[in-house]
Parts: structure tokens; sequence; C-alpha cells
């Protein structure tokens, strides 16, 4: 078993976009940035945006967090992506769901600026995707793709499975993976036999979240394992949805959590915010 180190792999990546943006601010005098807007006191939230605003800091973007309390109104938060979308210093905008109860998600998300979509949610950005021909990839997928690619295996006429289909995940998940011409099976709750689905596939994206729900008999030998999953096993410690311990025993590679697509995604962000700026200032 090979371990993904997508830590390691993060931390490169962050190095890489720190020296391009110190090459770019050099040239343009203008720092990229990004705004994140949260609403709300959710715990694991408020700690996504601390790690956003600190990965910022590293690679040297400026960040502007927008917190509004769980009171705030559609109208409000209307109105400050209004603004963000206005702002030149704003070159990425994100907004940190789940939104509390009461909040329209799909109007806020669909009020950004598609160009500052640096989550690629929008729909125009979503159908970008689909198509092929993007200036955004959703974070998570495309993390993985690059943790997929460390490994040095190639996704070519490999049987790909992913297991979930949320639009986050695991939808575009598939499409990345066809995109590089994995033949690929989307799994979900209403899949009969998962695991005659599972133990076809070379590469296994797992984005379910259900605490080690996939064990050794359900992977092939060989097999790339990939978790997106983020769970309380039951001592409260984070695992994946995949048995780490059982399932690495038969993987050729496989990702820890935590350490594994966690961190990948993260970076991705500020890959997509660097990206966001270069559209802005017609560098890219
Ligand atoms: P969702 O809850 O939106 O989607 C879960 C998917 O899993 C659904 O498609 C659901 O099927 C499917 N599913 C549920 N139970 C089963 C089952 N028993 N067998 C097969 N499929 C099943 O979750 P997300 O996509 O947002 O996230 C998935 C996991 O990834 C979570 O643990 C989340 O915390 C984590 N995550 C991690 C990130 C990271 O950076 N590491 C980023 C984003 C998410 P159906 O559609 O039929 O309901």
């Amino acid at each position: 078993m090979n371990l993904i180190d997508g830590k390691k792999i993060a931390a490169q990546t962050r190095e890489r976009i720190k020296a391009e943006t110190e090459e770019l601010v050099k040239k343009t005098g203008v720092t990229p940035g990004l705004a994140v807007i949260l609403v709300g006191d959710d715990p694991a939230s408020a700690v996504y945006v601390k790690n956003k605003t600190k990965d910022c800091a590293e690679v040297g973007f400026r960040s502007f967090e927008h917190i509004l309390p769980a009171s705030a109104t559609q109208e409000e938060l209307m109105s400050l992506v209004g603004e963000l979308n206005k702002d030149t210093a704003v070159h990425g905008i994100l907004c940190q769901l789940p939104l509390p109860k009461g909040l329209n998600e799909r109007e806020i998300i669909n009020a950004i600026e598609p160009k500052k979509d640096v989550d690629a949610f929008h729909p125009s950005n979503v159908g970008k995707i689909m198509i092929g021909n993007y200036d955004f990839l959703p974070c998570t997928p495309a993390g993985v793709m690059e943790l997929i690619h460390s490994s040095g295996v190639s996704v070519s006429g490999k049987k790909c499975v992913v297991i979930g289909r949320s639009n986050i995940v695991g939808k575009p998940m598939a499409m990345l993976l066809l995109h590089e011409n994995g033949t690929v099976t989307v799994c979900h709750s209403k899949t009969v036999d998962l695991k005659a689905e599972t133990l076809q596939a070379d590469i296994l994206v797992a984005a379910v979240g259900k605490a080690k729900m996939i064990k050794a008999d359900m992977v092939k030998e060989g097999a790339v394992v990939i978790d997106v999953g983020m769970n309380r096993d039951e001592n409260g410690k984070l695992c994946g949805d995949v048995d780490f311990e059982e399932v690495k025993e038969k993987a050729s590679y496989i990702t820890p959590v935590p350490g594994g697509v966690g961190p990948m995604t993260r970076a991705t962000l500020m890959q997509n915010t660097l990206t966001a700026y270069k559209l802005a200032m017609g560098l890219e």
C-alpha cells in the first residue's frame, strides 16, 4: 500500500501558488483577494472559514471575512453579494454552506458573479464543467484529481466508481473522471448492490458521509482508494467513509482521513482564487 499524502501535496501546491502570486503582484501591483461569507455560528463552518483565511495569508492573498448573524435576512445577504461582485479588490467570493434554515442557498449562489465563483457552484460554471471548457473546477473533486495524478496511475480506460452523487462532490467528480477517459459508475443510496459495483473499481472514490462504511471485502485488490468522507467515529475521532485499517491492505494507493482530500480541497480553493484574479486582471 502507498499512502497518498494530501497534506504534503497541498503544501507543495500552496508553495507554487505563493511563488506565482509574488511574481504577479510585482508585475501588477494588485494582490489577489478572497471574500468569505459566513452566516450564523455553526462551529464547523467557523473553523473552515478560519482555515481559509490562514491559507490566504500563507499564499499572499488578501482575505475579507464577512460574518453575519444567523438572523441575517436573504435581502442582506443578496446585497452583500452584490457589493462583493462590484468590489475590484475581491477576485473570489465564497459563501460558506450550509446556510441557516430560512435562507435560500441557491439564490445566493446564483447571485455570485460566475467569474468570482471560486467554489464553481454557479449554474454557468457547472454547465462549463459539463462541457469541459471551464474556468474553475469545484475544489473537492479537483483536489481528488490532483491526488490521483500524484499516484502516477492514469485514469484513462480505468473502471472508476464514485459513491455519492451530490452537486458538490459526487456529480462533478464523475464528470472529471469521465473527462480523463475513465469508465465511470456513480452509486448512491438507491444502488441495489453497492459491493458488486465497488468490487469492479480500479479507482474508488467514496463521498457518502458514513463512518468506515467501505470495508476491505468491498475493494478490488490493487485499487486506488480516495476517501472524501469526513465523519466522527464511535470515539468522536475524525474518520473517513473508508475503513482505512482494513482497506489499506488491499489498496495500491489510499488517502488517509485526516490528511488526504481535506487539505487538497483547501489548496484548490487558493488555486481557484488565483485563477479568478488572473481572469480579472486579463492575465489568463
Ligand atoms: P451528501 O450528503 O450531499 O451526499 C451523500 C451521498 O451519499 C448521496 O448521494 C447519497 O445518496 C449517498 N449515500 C448515502 N448513503 C449511501 C449508502 N448507504 N450507499 C451508497 N450511497 C449512499 O454529502 P456530500 O457529497 O456533501 O459529502 C459527502 C462526504 O464528504 C461527507 O462526509 C462530507 O463531510 C465529506 N466532504 C468532505 C470534503 C473534504 O474536503 N474532505 C468536502 C465536501 C464533503 P442519495 O443521493 O441517494 O441520497
